[in-house]
């Protein structure tokens, strides 16, 4: 897994164990084991959120857990050109390599540990697929692609897109040094991670060495969302059971516990999850393929302005 890693997480800034007398853990009120599909023309995807009420999720949408797949010469696939509008979209690869390019001009490589930010907002084209040297060698993919929905003020605004390199996520760590926290995006114990959030969240990769566990504080006015994304540990306060695809939703409190079990499998020497947390929008949702707007009439709009060519025309130079 070369999402970053560290030699010696003991160099790096400690997020204190929060005051237990004074904060209170939240506790795991479900926990979902997310059923796999297919994305775009063909790559394998867990669907992170299916069956998770919107109440529970918001202000996020949809996770697509995307591999970890190893692919034979050929195999790799991507996506065809498609609109989006109303939303974030934030694609952040852990092993290989997914090549974007978009009508507002934007376009690049994002691989081991790189995320890439798109606001989509009004309306945006884009492609998102392995280069093609990879296309022909094959190769590990892993990955995740989020959805950040935006309050209604903000589903029409320009869209935008930023590159965060590996080299400047947030890297933190518990008092031990047995946790690496990766902060992507937000803050965490008053550190802030490189992406520039439209809607307030916090995005953190966490990898747990065999046996370590870790309690760190947790915005209370956010939801706390703990995704499993490789090997085998807890999560909460009463700690609930945590593998590959299940993800935990937490209730109210301040902080949010993690133990890594003391044997991992021999494919994985870790155990790593992603925390996702934000401030609620309390909005109507209405959702349909590649819109997320508050209400039908609205969706109906996208559609029209995307057949009318007004979420932006595929570039001349295209991928
Ligand atoms: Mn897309």
């Amino acid at each position: 897994m070369p999402a970053v890693r560290v030699e010696d997480t003991l160099v790096l800034p400690r997020i204190e164990t929060p005051d237990p007398t004074l904060l209170v853990p939240r506790p795991v009120l479900g926990r979902s084991s997310a059923p796999q599909g297919m994305e775009g023309e063909g790559f394998p995807v867990r669907r992170a959120f299916a069956g998770i009420a919107t109440e529970y999720l918001d202000p996020f949408i949809h996770m697509d857990q995307m591999g970890e797949v190893h692919y034979g010469p050929g195999e790799p696939k991507g996506t065809s050109w498609h609109p989006h509008r109303g939303f974030e979209t934030v694609t952040y690869m852990i092993d290989g390599t997914f090549q974007h390019q978009d009508s507002i001009g934007g376009g690049g490589v994002i691989k081991d540990g790189a995320t890439q930010w798109m606001t989509a907002g009004s309306g945006i084209l884009h492609i998102e697929r392995p280069p093609e040297a990879l296309v022909i060698s094959g190769g590990l993919f892993h990955g995740f692609q989020l959805w950040v929905n935006l309050p209604s003020t903000k589903k029409m605004i320009s869209p935008r897109y930023q590159d965060i390199e590996a080299s400047q996520v947030t890297l933190l760590t518990s008092p031990d040094g047995g946790t690496l926290f990766r902060l992507i995006a937000g803050s965490l114990d008053g550190h802030d991670g490189p992406g520039i959030t439209q809607t307030p969240i916090t995005m953190v990769h966490a990898t747990l060495s065999p046996g370590a566990s870790a309690t760190i504080p947790w915005n209370p006015t956010y939801n706390a969302l703990v995704y499993g994304i490789s090997g085998d540990g807890a999560v909460g306060v009463d700690d609930v059971e945590l593998t590959t695809g299940h993800l935990a939703v937490l209730g109210e409190g301040d902080t949010i516990t993690l133990r890594a079990n003391e044997r991992q499998d021999e494919r994985h020497e870790a155990f790593d999850v992603l925390l996702l947390g934000g401030e609620p929008i309390g909005e109507p949702v209405a959702a349909y393929g590649p819109f997320v707007m508050n209400t039908r009439d609205e969706l109906r709009q996208a559609f029209e302005d995307f057949q009318a060519g007004k979420l932006g025309t595929i570039p001349t130079d295209h991928i």
